[in-house]
C-alpha cells in the first residue's frame, strides 16, 4: 500500500556513515535509517553476533528459557530504571505495553475510566492505542472508533498540563525531545510539572525514549539529563541495533508490572534480535563513544549555524533539527543533500533534521556540513 513517500534510491550496502545505492554511488548518512543505525551500519560487532546467532537457533517462542533475551533485559535494565522489563518488536509495541500497564496500575487504584495525557505533536507510534496518544494523526474520520481515554494538552505549557492532571489520570506520556514534531526539545519546567502533578495524583511518568534512546542526545538515554525520573520508560529503533527490537521498561517501585496472561508476544525477545541488542546497546553505553558524538553535534552546530537559511538548531546530542528560514522548503533542500551525496530528513517542510551514526567521525561531519551547506545556499 503506497504509505511512505519514497526517494527514487535503492541502498544496498552500508558501513559505518557511508552507505552505497544499487548504481555504486556513495552517500554519508546522516539520517540512520530514522535512528535506528546508531552504531554504524554493519558494525562487525552485530553482523558476528546475528550470524552466529542464525546459525545457532532462531528462537523457541517465550514459553521456554532464552539466553539472549536474558541478559539483553538484565543490560538494558541495569542501565535505565532497575525494575523489570517486557520486550517486543517495535516502538509502538513498546508503547502499547506501557498504556497497557499504566492503565493495569490506575485500575489497581480504583480508577475506573484511566485517562493518558500526552502533549500536542507527540508522536507515539501507529497502532490504535498508541495513535490515539498521537493527537495530530488520530483521525478518528479515518480509524474511529479510536480507543478512549486519551487527552492531549499544549505542548509548551506547564500550568495546562499541571491542569490536566487529576484523579483519572494513569499516566502522562513525553517524549523528552519530540523527534517527528521536527526536534522538539520539552522544557524542565513541563517536565518538573510533569512530574510533581504525576506524584501528588499518583499518577506515572512515561518517557517515551524510542527516538531520544541509545545515546541519541549524548548519553545512553535522554532522562540522564533532564531534571526528572519517569516510572516507565519505552525504547525502541536504535535499540536492536538495526533489527527490529523494542522494550517497555519500569521502575523497582512498579514490582513486577504486567503477570502472567496480561501480555505477551511471539516473536518478542527472540535471540537473533536479542543478541543484536545487547551489541547496541554495550556499544552505545561507552562514555568516549558518547563524549564523542556530543563533540561531533557541536561541531554540526558550529558549522550550520551562522548560514542564512538557518534560523534555529534545536536539539542534543546527534538529536539535531535545523530550522530554516522563512519560505526555505526542507523537503527541496534535503532533495539536494540527496543528489549530492548526503541523506538528512525533512519531518515537515520548515525543518532538516539530522540523526547521523553516533560513530560518526569529525572528517565526516566535515563533508556533510559542507554538503548541506551547498544544499542551503541560495535559498536563505
Ligand atoms: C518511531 C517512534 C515510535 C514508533 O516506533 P515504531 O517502531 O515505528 O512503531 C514511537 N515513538 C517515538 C518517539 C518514535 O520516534
Amino acid at each position: 500500500m503506497p504509505t511512505y513517500p519514497r526517494a527514487p534510491v535503492e541502498f544496498v550496502r552500508g558501513e559505518g556513515c557511508r552507505i552505497w545505492d544499487a548504481e555504486g554511488r556513495e552517500y554519508l548518512d546522516f539520517f540512520s535509517g530514522l535512528s535506528v543505525h546508531n552504531a554504524g551500519h554493519c558494525h562487525p560487532r552485530i553482523v558476528a553476533a546475528i550470524s552466529e546467532q542464525a546459525a545457532a537457533i532462531a528462537g523457541m517462542s517465550n514459553l521456554f528459557y532464552s539466553e539472549p533475551a536474558m541478559r539483553l533485559t538484565e543490560l538494558l535494565v541495569s542501565s535505565s530504571l532497575g525494575g523489570r522489563a517486557f520486550l517486543c518488536n517495535s516502538g509502538a509495541e513498546a508503547n502499547e505495553c506501557a498504556i497497557k500497564l499504566v492503565r493495569k496500575h490506575a485500575h489497581g487504584r480504583g480508577i475506573e475510566r484511566p485517562e493518558i495525557i500526552s502533549l500536542d505533536f507527540a508522536f507515539h507510534g501507529r497502532t490504535l492505542a498508541a495513535l490515539s496518544a498521537t493527537p495530530r494523526l488520530a483521525r478518528e474520520d479515518l480509524f474511529g472508533p479510536l480507543p478512549q481515554g486519551f487527552v492531549s494538552v499544549p505542548r509548551d505549557d506547564a500550568d495546562a498540563l499541571r491542569a490536566a492532571i487529576g484523579p483519572n489520570t494513569a499516566a502522562v506520556m513525553i517524549e523528552p525531545i519530540q523527534g517527528e514534531a521536527g526536534v522538539h526539545p520539552i522544557a524542565d519546567e513541563v517536565l518538573i510539572a510533569a512530574r510533581e502533578a504525576c506524584d501528588e495524583a499518583g499518577a506515572l511518568l512515561v518517557f517515551d525514549e524510542i527516538q531520544t534512546g541509545m545515546g541519541r542526545t549524548g548519553t545512553l538515554w535522554a532522562s540522564e539529563w533532564t531534571p526528572v525520573k519517569p516510572d516507565v520508560m519505552t525504547a525502541a529503533k536504535a535499540l536492536g541495533g538495526g533489527l527490529p527490537v523494542g522494550a517497555c521498561v519500569i521502575s523497582p517501585e512498579l514490582g513486577e508490572g504486567l503477570t502472567l496472561g496480561d501480555h505477551g508476544s511471539t516473536f518478542a525477545g527472540g535471540p537473533i534480535c536479542a543478541r543484536a541488542a545487547i551489541e547496541a546497546l554495550e556499544i552505545l553505553s561507552d562514555p568516549e563513544l558518547l563524549a564523542a558524538s556530543r563533540e561531533r553535534g557541536e561541531e554540526i552546530r558550529a558549522g550550520l549555524s551562522d548560514h542564512p537559511a538557518v534560523s534555529d538548531i534545536r536539539g542534543r546530542g546527534l538529536m539535531l533539527g535545523i530550522a530554516l528560514s522563512d519560505g526555505v522548503d526542507s523537503r527541496e533542500v534535503a532533495a539536494a543533500a540527496l543528489a549530492s551525496g548526503l541523506v538528512v530528513n525533512a519531518p515537515n517542510p520548515e525543518t532538516i533534521r539530522l540523526l547521523p551514526p553516533l560513530v560518526v567521525t569529525a572528517d565526516e561531519v566535515q563533508t556533510g556540513v559542507a554538503t548541506l551547506r551547498d544544499a542551503l545556499d541560495g535559498r536563505g
